[in-house]
């Protein structure tokens, strides 16, 4: 059933009676925010911007990285009736200014160390009419100016239904970012849809290290925890042993990561060096995970199975999610069940309009209250992604089995076709993962002399066990680095050990040795800048 509140009141109707239980502390200096503050900080702030100028229909874009002011700043311009659009906190001025251009933004609030970059990109963009700081900055007004306003709070009459609350832009894996369009009732009703599957209340300790900006932190770390009780500490961004350090030092119960993270704790020796004991469980998505690595980070932590979450920017996030309770009993590899209220087919490849059985795979064709409103301003994309019906078109491709748990292939637009078949980098990049002298690893289709498209492997070598990151030596910060130097592994061993293991046309037909591979923040392969390197 569809939820029909305004985000801010879905999120924060019980803040109030919260009290002082911390709903957000700062996982380095140990700055901590009360539900109460929370409640009456947003509410402030939200007359405040009020009294500014900013009226429904305005687009605030929320530039910064994870802080305990992000979520006061977004629950407050929506209040105000704003939509948010989230920013990426390392975007160009250029990139920036398109996006201010695309959403028509009207108000900045960024924090000091990216002024000048927000200065830039709206005198590019123009149409801004304020730049706030959450921090302080001359010339600026900061979070705590505006908190002192006597403004009253302002009258806004939302409509959850038609109104739009959030533009996130989606990663641009695939091409150039779209503004996605989602009003309040699609993220609230999406929140209500995950309580089931996700119950994490109070005395939880959840750690934000996944950027609020993107739709799956803006969630599963942010609006979720906090309309749920639980307590958020926060990390402005990813360095393993900031991260590992932060887990034991605040005693973190659960973690929502992507699949690098996965990988990170599976492999790397500086796990070892601290006391993740307090952890009860690991949630992964926005990228696939293999089913083998999966167990190892569980076991190795002693956890049980790590659970997956699937979804898209285009619906608010989530249609599927594997239980908490029943990680157990999930099939290893699956994303999870339908997530209530949500309808799902999947559609042949060829023929979207033939619906295909259990067990084979083709496209994912989603219907329900978490579908966006559309793309901003791209009525001919929209079109091409939603139906007449009502079914969004996810472009990735998957399959049942027959009690309902989803698997997931790879995107339509990956799959390396090799003649006539088609082979998932996804599962030859979770095979080479399986070999211990590779670190990571990323496969994309290349076309060779006969014009055929085969797969070909981007490999970070894993750092020798005699190396700097070996056990017991000191772990560089930021996990492996100057490992290209590193002997061993070589073009013929990786493909020899594919070529072992796979069916002969999925087999790696060249291999590139590279430093890192590329990502997006929100953890997915930017195959598209492996393009041109091998
Ligand atoms: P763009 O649409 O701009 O190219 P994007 O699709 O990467 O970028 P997001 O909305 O952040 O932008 O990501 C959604 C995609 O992430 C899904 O379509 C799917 O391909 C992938 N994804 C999400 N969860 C999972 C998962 N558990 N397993 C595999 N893939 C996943
Ligand atoms: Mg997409």
């Amino acid at each position: 059933p569809a939820v029909e509140e305004p985000i801010y009141e879905a999120v924060l109707g019980r803040a109030a009676e919260r009290g002082d239980t911390p709903a957000l502390i700062d996982g380095v200096d140990g700055t901590t925010l009360t539900y109460g503050q929370l409640d009456r900080f947003h509410r402030r702030l939200a007359a405040a911007f009020a009294d500014a100028g900013v009226r429904k229909g305005d687009v605030l874009a929320l530039h910064s990285p994870n802080t305990i002011a992000f979520p006061t700043v977004f629950y407050a311009a929506t209040r105000a009736g704003a939509s948010v659009t989230t920013v990426h906190p390392l975007a160009t001025p250029e990139e920036f200014a398109k996006q201010l251009r695309d959403s028509a933004a009207n108000w900045i609030v960024t924090v000091s160390p990216l002024l000048e970059a927000a200065r830039q990109a709206a005198e590019l963009a123009g149409g801004v009419r304020e730049i706030f700081v959450c921090d302080s900055a001359p010339g600026h007004r900061s979070l705590i100016d505006l908190l002192g306003s006597t403004a009253p709070e302002p009258e806004i009459d939302i409509d959850p239904v038609t109104d739009v609350a959030a533009l996130p832009y989606s990663s641009g894996t695939t091409g150039i970012p779209k503004g996605v369009m989602l009003t309040h009732r699609s993220i609230a009703t999406n929140l209500a849809q995950l309580v089931p599957f996700l119950p994490m209340g109070e005395g939880e300790r959840i750690l934000a290290v996944l950027p609020f900006f993107h739709i799956y932190g803006l969630t599963a770390l942010m609006n979720a925890p906090l309309r749920q009780g639980a307590t958020v500490v926060v990390l402005p961004r990813f360095d393993l042993d900031t991260f590992l350090a932060a887990i034991e030092k605040h005693r973190i119960s659960g973690l929502f990561v992507a699949p690098p993270i996965v990988l990170a704790l599976a492999k790397h020796p500086a796990v070892a060096r601290y006391d993740l004991s307090s952890l009860k469980y690991i949630v992964s998505s926005a990228a696939p995970l293999d089913a083998k690595l999966a167990l190892a980070c569980a076991e190795r932590l002693g956890l049980p199975p790590i659970g997956q979450g699937y979804g898209m920017t285009e619906l608010s996030p989530c249609t599927h999610l594997v239980p908490l309770d029943a990680a157990q009993d999930a099939p290893p590899g699956t994303v999870g069940r339908l997530v209530p209220g949500t309808e799902m087919r999947i559609v042949s490849l060829d023929d979207p309009d033939k619906d295909l059985g259990v067990g084979e795979a083709g496209e994912i064709v989603i219907r329900g209250p978490q579908v966006m409103k559309g793309y901003l301003g791209q009525p001919d994309a929209t079109a091409a992604m939603i139906d007449p019906d009502g079914w969004l078109h996810t472009g990735d491709v998957g399959h049942v089995d027959t009690e309902g748990w989803l698997f997931v292939v790879d995107r339509v637009k990956e799959l390396i076709k090799y003649k006539g078949f088609q082979v998932a980098p996804a599962e030859l990049e979770a095979l080479l993962l399986t070999h211990p002298g590779i670190a990571d690893a990323a496969v994309i289709g290349v076309y060779n002399e006969d014009n055929n498209e085969v797969p070909h492997a981007f490999v970070v070598r894993q750092p020798s066990a005699a190396g700097p990151a070996g056990p017991g030596g000191p772990a560089g910060p930021g996990g492996p680095a100057e490992v290209s130097d590193v002997p061993g592994l070589s073009e013929g061993e990786v493909m020899m050990y594919v070529a072992e293991r796979v069916a002969p046309y999925k087999r790696v037909r060249g291999v590139t040795f590279i430093d890192a591979v590329p990502r997006a923040a929100s953890g997915k392969i930017l195959r598209r800048e492996l393009r041109g390197l091998s």
